[in-house]
């Protein structure tokens, strides 16, 4: 039989519960910088930001802005806006950089690759042909910063405009 040997659980055990003040999806949207933070959007239930170590750029997180990590616990409302956010995110990333697919998903869990793992969120992350495979998209990050605060700044008059269409 093989011995499973994992230290890294112990520390991970131990680990303190984290409190909401250390959560960013918590955290940001409190501090009304939204272009600093590079929050998009801000609807009733739920906002649409940029992650800041993306996948690809105009890689999006549209979130709830409930701290959860429990999909069964968002109300009716948030469900559809957090749908509505995700359309939404998806038509304006089409316009602006006429992506040729997108993955949306979502990680719950550490083990899931959850990077925030205490607050739930849905990513949005457009592809090109040849930019790499699916597999690392939603559990790994490669670093591109440039161009964040440009992206911002173009989708966010397409995002304003498309939310405002549908009303
Ligand atoms: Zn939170």
């Amino acid at each position: 039989m093989e011995k499973l040997w994992a230290p890294w659980r112990i520390e991970y055990i131990e680990m303190p519960k984290e409190d909401n003040s250390e959560c960013i999806f918590c955290d940001k949207p409190s501090q009304n910088e939204d272009e600093k933070n590079l929050i998009l959007y801000r609807g009733k239930t739920c906002f649409v930001i940029f992650n800041r170590y993306p996948y690809n750029n105009g890689h999006l997180m549209v979130v709830p802005f409930k701290h959860t990590n429990d999909l069964n616990a968002l109300t009716d409302e948030e469900k559809l806006e957090l749908m509505d956010l995700l359309i939404v995110s998806q038509r304006a990333l089409s316009e602006i950089m006429a992506p040729q697919g997108f993955n949306i998903g979502m990680n719950l869990g550490q083990v899931a690759g959850a990077g925030v793992k205490d607050h739930l969120h849905f990513h949005i992350v457009p592809r090109w042909n040849g930019d790499t495979n699916f597999m690392p998209v939603l559990g790994e990050t490669k670093v591109i910063s440039e161009g964040l605060e440009q992206t911002y700044r173009k989708l966010k008059p397409v995002f304003e405009k498309l939310v405002s269409g549908k009303k």
